[in-house]
């Protein structure tokens, strides 16, 4: 390394220290990466590989790309999963002296600050998971909202847990202590690829004493002794860890997290990982899309914070019936007052994203067009807190007390700013005329000087007798009269002090336009001044309201949200669910399935009843034909519940909710060749989970339990389970199975009963009724739909023949297969048509003649 170059030697030095990292080494308009970086991004981003002597006569790959358009190539290497350390330089080159440079921030994916390389209905979290014998603490911020959020469980099913609440937060990074680097890959939202690989972070840093102390800095207090995170280990050990984390690569104050959001497991409705994917809560499982999800229907929101808080209450049903009612009050008053509806929507869509604004304020990068639009979005507050106070539920009372007027800011603002202010601060003249008298002294300084400067060309045109004589500047020689070679002669030698030549011109000055240039040179260099200084102060204002500006802003994300919610409502005639902890019964009437509803182009959704309660209807057993719509019935009943528990209102003529504590679900057959389990062990997996955690309280949503193995095997299985759902617990069960012969349950066990969904059979085929009625189906119509879907008449016919000898009880191979006397009396039919057929002239047939000729055809095939 000694015989390296020193500027060599200072990036081995930088990389030594971000090992992890593709460090990005500003050399002038620059970003250079050297060596194995070099080779890497150069192949991963397609760029050229170049090389530079690095000292001893070696040369070093090399590769860059431009400082004025890192962002896209920023974005790339994250996409790629790289991390990217930023190594600026902090001095102005000077001759002959090693530019002192640094790394200012480390880009991961789960600190990226730059908005515009992110979903804007979108939180983008890193989690930080903490685990020990005794338990966990998972806590997850977006530092480009400042939300934080902490939660911690002891350690019985502890993987589990951790598995859920990763599926519902969805982190775009992870990072977390030794003990769970052991099982982490091991988490099935790991594999299924909803979460990215995790990275152990120093095991100090998940240390009591560290971990209070950066939580201590971070909020600006003395002690946790009298916080509520105080008296949480796990989520105390997991805050701090991740703070100290932020604190490593963003290396700034993060002013933006102003809050610890401490969740409590009792106040979110529990899902697994199945029942989200199942019930598509944000994002569809074709092609894990929002279109096609239970988001996707009920988001309408106006603003991006709404649509990420809306999201949230997707993912996280809530407990509580009076946060739910509290909701469903606020949906039902917007519903019925159309005036306030109008207004707030009018108001909303002029909001632009707080949060995010203020996540820039806090870290810098705020622009003088942010401020703008900062000032046009807070200005519009008042009014939207007015009509938040002409209505009565606790939700709109809450917010017209929670909403800040930022009267004083919004001045400020005004006075600073216009709409033409510019997305950066790289040239000056960015704060408007009138706000300062000292900057508007420099302002007009300068400019006055560059009249100045016309006027002497002018003069100095007219005494030299030059024509194209002109003044000029450039940052090396400043300002210069310049004059063509071909008239130098007329250069009044006295005045003139040669400056520079070039090909064709010469350049000079005066004294006149020296004095003239400094007085210019030193108002712009005071006007850049104050006008930074100047910046910074109303940055600082700005970072001073930062708690109230997030305050607000999670106001007008739940007046949005809940707009979102009545507008779905009333334009997809939904209504409001009863829903109550004393009550023990779901009662739907006209339930419907929002999302297929939506996704049916011509077909009109057909409603259907749901009856359950904790007595006799407990476990419905659901037969029917493929293709009725048995699943779609069932994920119907489960979306409804959980909408209800949104605090939405719901697909039904009317609901009455019983309180839920948790949804399974278990649908569908899925490999899971990457856990090395095959679909039937998938299948047991999940229904033992099921059977493990489900309280009288579940909803249970169990679809063809038992069909990946033979038959007698699974409808056993499907029996037990069954019985065992029945007769353990006051579970609420939906049961669709094509074994019909688990309908005889029905009378035999308590709390069972049979539902069918109708179908009409009409002419060798079957017209799909839609309509779940009481009782068990005893045919499954596989062969008729099998037929609509295009299998070949053989293969139909031959399964026909197949289902008559089974249904005989002659479950014998041999005895299903036709004998040869048969086949030979197909054959000899087959014949006799074909010949039949081919000698018909229809050309010289009359029309009695065709009638003649099919009942011909007819006597041939009846002979069989
Ligand atoms: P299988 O037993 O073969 O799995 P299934 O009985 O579970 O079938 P679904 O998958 O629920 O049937 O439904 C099949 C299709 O029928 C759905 O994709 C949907 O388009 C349509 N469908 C289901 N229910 C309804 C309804 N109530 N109204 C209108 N169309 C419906």
């Amino acid at each position: 390394m000694k015989k390296m170059s020193p500027m060599m030697q200072q990036y081995l030095n930088k990389k030594e220290e971000y090992k992890d990292c593709i460090l990005l080494y500003r050399l002038g308009d620059f970003y250079e990466m050297f060596f194995e970086d070099a080779l890497e991004v150069s192949k991963a981003l397609g760029i050229t590989l170049t090389a530079r002597d690095c000292g001893d006569n070696k040369k070093a790959p090399m590769c860059g790309i431009p400082y004025h358009a890192c962002t896209n190539y920023i974005n790339k290497l994250i996409g790629l999963g790289f991390k990217v350390a930023m190594c600026e330089q902090l001095t102005n080159p000077t001759k002959g002296e090693l530019v002192t440079r640094d790394v200012v921030r480390v880009i991961t994916p789960g600190t990226i600050m730059e908005t515009e390389l992110l979903d804007d209905t979108k939180n983008n979290f890193i989690a930080c998971i903490f685990c020990d014998n005794f338990g966990f603490g998972i806590s997850y911020v977006d530092i480009t909202t400042g939300d934080l959020f902490t939660v911690q469980g002891d350690a019985t099913h502890c993987k589990d847990k951790i598995n859920d609440i990763l599926t519902r937060v969805r982190p775009s990074e992870v990072i977390c202590n030794m003990s769970v680097k052991s099982f982490y890959t091991d988490l099935s939202s790991y594999v299924v690829g909803i979460v990215p690989k995790a990275t152990d972070y120093y095991d100090y840093a998940f240390t009591m004493d560290r971990a209070e102390n950066h939580i201590c800095r971070q909020f600006n207090i003395m002690s946790l002794d009298k916080t509520d995170i105080g008296k949480l280990r796990h989520c105390t050990i997991a805050t701090g860890a991740l703070l100290a984390y932020l604190q490593d690569t963003q290396k700034r104050a993060m002013t933006n997290i102003t809050k610890i959001n401490i969740e409590k497991d009792k106040n979110i409705m529990q899902l697994d990982i199945n029942t989200r994917r199942n019930l598509e809560l944000v994002e569809s499982m074709k092609d894990r899309k929002t279109k096609g999800s239970l988001y996707w229907v009920l988001n309408k929101t106006r603003t991006a914070m709404g649509a990420r808080l809306l999201r949230q209450w997707v993912e996280q049903p809530l407990q509580d019936e009076i946060d739910i009612n509290n909701r469903l009050d606020a949906i039902e008053e917007l519903n019925n007052n159309t005036i306030a509806r109008e207004s707030m929507n009018q108001i909303l869509r002029e909001i632009t994203d707080i949060e995010r604004l203020c996540g820039k304020i806090a870290y810098g990068s705020i622009s003088p067009r942010g401020c703008y639009d900062l000032k046009c979005t807070i200005e519009k507050i008042p009014e939207i807190k007015k009509v938040a106070g002409t209505l009565n539920s606790i939700l709109f009372k809450n917010a017209y007390n929670d909403i800040v007027d930022f009267e004083d800011l919004v001045y400020m603002l005004d006075k600073a700013f216009d709409k033409e202010a510019p997305a950066n601060t790289r040239n000056p003249g960015y704060i408007k005329m009138g706000f300062s008298s000292i900057l508007d002294d420099y302002k007009s300084k300068a400019s006055g000087g560059k009249n100045e400067l016309m006027q002497i060309e002018v003069k100095e045109k007219n005494l030299t007798n030059i024509k194209n004589l002109k003044i000029g500047y450039n940052s090396v020689f400043g300002y210069f009269i310049e004059i063509p070679k071909t008239q130098i002669q007329n250069v009044p030698q006295d005045r003139y002090q040669r400056k520079q030549t070039l090909t064709n011109n010469e350049r000079y000055v005066t004294e006149e336009l020296k004095i003239l240039e400094e007085e210019i040179l030193n108002a712009e260099v005071q006007m850049i001044k104050v006008e930074q200084e100047l910046y910074e102060q109303i940055r600082q204002k700005l970072i001073a309201n930062i708690p109230a500006l997030l305050q607000t802003a999670k106001v007008l994300a739940m007046l949005d949200s809940l707009m979102s919610l009545s507008y779905v409502a009333l334009e997809n005639n939904f209504c409001k669910p009863t829903i109550n902890s004393s009550v023990k019964n779901t009662e739907i009437l006209d339930g419907r399935h929002c999302v297929v509803e939506q996704m049916l182009k011509s077909d009109r959704f057909v409603p259907n009843d749901t009856k359950l309660d904790d007595l006799e209807n407990r476990v419905i057993v659901i037969t029917g034909p493929n293709m009725a719509g048995k699943s779609t019935y069932m994920r119907q009943v489960a979306l409804i519940v959980l909408m209800a528990h949104i605090g939405s209102f719901v697909p039904a003529r009317s609901a009455n909710i019983a309180l839920t504590d948790r949804i399974f679900t278990r649908i569908g057959a899925s490999d899971d060749l990457a856990f090395g389990q095959s679909t039937f062990m998938v299948e047991m997996l999940e229904v033992s989970n099921i059977l493990a955690n489900v309280t009288d309280r579940s909803l249970v949503v169990l679809d063809e339990v038992g069909r990946g193995t033979s038959t007698y095997d699974g409808l056993s299985i499907a029996w037990a389970v069954v019985e065992h759902l029945s007769q353990n617990t006051k579970a609420k069960v939906l049961f669709a199975t094509h074994y019909h012969e688990l309908t005889q349950l029905e009378g035999t066990l308590q709390g069972v009963k049979n539902y069918q969904i109708s179908v009409k059979e009409f002419d060798n085929s079957v017209i799909f009724l839609r309509k779940i009625i009481k009782g068990g189906a005893n045919r499954s119509f596989g062969i008729e739909v099998a037929s609509m879907a295009g299998l070949p008449n053989s293969v139909i016919d031959r399964a026909k023949h197949i289902l008559i000898a089974l249904n005989q009880n002659e479950i014998n191979f041999k005895q299903t297969e036709l004998t040869s006397e048969e086949k030979e009396l197909q054959h000899t039919q087959m014949d006799k048509l074909v010949s039949y057929i081919s000698n018909i002239n229809i050309d010289l047939l009359t029309p009695i003649e065709a009638f003649t000729a099919i009942h011909d055809l007819q006597t041939i095939i009846k002979e069989k």
